[in-house]
């Protein structure tokens, strides 16, 4: 996709904080971090969000989970850590290429508040 910028991240035509990168996934710190680690995991395949997703996906969100796991644990997050992926206008995703936030270390409150 030519004007996502997510892709032009992947390309190196936007500049980012790399954290890792194979055939199929590359990683990056999220530019507006909310806690003291926060990087995001995304396909290089240009998938606009879990809605757009199929069968033919199984392999690549497991990878992606697995992958997310062991990145964590690379980054220091063996306590344990945070995974968002926001979908869609009701999810609240702002940039349209799948991405997986990895988020932790430091106080992570509750996701939902109920009061
Ligand atoms: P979402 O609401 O899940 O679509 O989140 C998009 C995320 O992308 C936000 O947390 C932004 O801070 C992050 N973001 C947007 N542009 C960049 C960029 N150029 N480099 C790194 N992170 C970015
Ligand atoms: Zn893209």
């Amino acid at each position: 996709m030519s004007d996502c910028i997510f892709c032009k991240i992947v390309r190196g035509e936007i500049p980012c904080r790399k954290v890792y990168e194979d055939d199929e996934f590359f990683a990056f710190h999220d530019i507006n971090p909310v806690a003291p680690v926060h990087f995001m995991l995304i396909p290089k395949l240009h998938l606009a969000s879990l809605q757009e997703v199929d069968a033919s996906h199984t392999a690549l969100l497991g990878n992606m989970l697995l992958l997310a796991s062991r990145l964590a644990k690379e980054h220091g997050l063996g306590n344990g850590f945070r995974t968002v992926i926001n979908t869609g206008k009701g999810g609240g995703q702002e940039v349209l290429h799948l991405h997986l936030h990895v988020i932790g270390g430091g106080h992570i409150p509750p996701m939902v508040r109920r009061d």
